[in-house]
């Protein structure tokens, strides 16, 4: 008989499997305080359970765990974890420390269909979806590697297209929310922009975070650069930017790779501004991260602070992000496991 991966079962699957096993449904509450709460790695762990219980559970069930198969730790301080999954794919979180947060960017596919052309994952192409559990067990690994309570947010920025695997990625949220805890507000999506989905998002995972990879200003060169901007363009996009709903001092984080000579015109500097006029927005701006064989360039320094400026005058809050852990290939879109280590 096979046995039931715990970890895998949502919470009303857990309940009526304690039902079925002829178990008190207290049970199923404490096992799962037990494995979401206090991080238990195997059913012995859960030592509110009598002995006898957990040899009993232990006949039918286990609990299963990501396998650290590297880490990865750069010179300021960024980390990189990569996770062996039960059939032997692998995946990347990166732990980002900053002032006073602790930032956890984690993964939701392995590889991604996407396409980017800027982004190494993309380079991958898609593997398969993560399930509910091996999207949150990113988050329990490396709390357990590190210490627990250390982690205050949690970015879905690794690697995937989180909007790709919908339901699953809605029930991690569930359980990120709801059983590990952690403040919705804590909690940021990022996306490539599949229109339809961000509609969906707020009435599935209200009070999560978005952040959109906007990185064009005009469809040509976004659909160039995103394919995904042919299916849903600039207009349809933005369109579902200003639905999205935003309680107050909430705003959309707009992400924006600088590559050089592709995106980072003055004129691009100035439609911007005006895409994103009326939508409470943050601007990161991310110079290009470089690896090997990548086709593009990253802008100097002077072009990416005149891009900058240009948003500050047309009152946007625009923000360049310093690239962490690119000695470790951590940094933004270098993520691809397996390769790098
Ligand atoms: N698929 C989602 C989540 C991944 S986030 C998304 O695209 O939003 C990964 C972020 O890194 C995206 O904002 C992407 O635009 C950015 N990125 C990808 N490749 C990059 C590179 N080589 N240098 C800098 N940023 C990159
Ligand atoms: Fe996928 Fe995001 Fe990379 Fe595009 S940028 S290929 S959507 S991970």
């Amino acid at each position: 008989m096979q046995k039931t991966n715990l970890k895998a079962l949502s919470k009303k699957e857990l309940e009526s499997f304690i039902a079925n096993s002829g178990l008190p449904a207290f049970r199923a509450k404490q096992i799962i305080s037990w494995i979401y709460e206090k991080y238990a790695q195997s059913i012995q762990d859960i030592t509110e359970l009598s002995k006898g219980l957990r040899e009993k559970l232990s006949e039918k069930a286990y609990i299963s765990n990501l396998e650290l198969l590297g880490r990865q730790i750069s010179k300021d301080g960024t980390e990189k974890f990569l996770f062996g999954l039960e059939d032997g794919e692998s995946i990347e979180s990166v732990l980002i420390p900053d002032e006073d947060r602790l930032t956890l960017c984690i993964s939701s596919q392995v590889g991604c269909a996407m396409c980017c052309r800027f982004c190494l994952t993309g380079k991958m192409g898609l593997k398969r979806n993560l399930e509910a559990h091996e999207i949150v067990d990113q988050i329990i690994s490396a709390s357990m590697i590190i210490k627990p309570g250390k982690i205050t947010n949690i970015v879905l920025m690794g690697m995937g297209e989180p909007l790709a695997n919908f339901d699953n990625v809605v029930e991690a949220l569930w359980r990120m929310t709801e059983l590990i805890k952690i403040s919705p507000k804590r909690i940021t999506l990022s996306t490539s922009g599949i229109a339809p989905k961000i509609l969906e998002l707020p009435g599935k995972a209200p009070g999560v975070n978005l952040a959109i990879s906007l990185n064009a200003t005009t469809d040509t060169v976004r659909d160039y650069i995103m394919p995904v901007n042919k299916t849903y363009p600039l207009k349809v996009l933005m369109e579902a930017c200003r639905k999205f709903p935003l309680s107050a001092k909430r705003r959309i984080t707009f992400e924006y790779v600088m590559l050089k000579g592709v995106n980072d015109s003055d004129g691009d500097a100035k439609r911007l501004v005006k895409l994103l006029k009326g939508i409470p927005s943050k601007v990161n701006l991310i110079p290009f991260n470089p690896y090997e064989g990548s086709e593009f360039d990253r802008p100097y320094d002077e072009r990416v602070i005149r891009f900058q400026n240009i948003l500050i005058e047309g009152h946007l809050t625009a923000i360049i992000r310093k690239s962490k852990g690119q000695d470790i290939l951590a940094a933004c879109g270098q993520l691809k496991a397996r390769y790098t280590f």
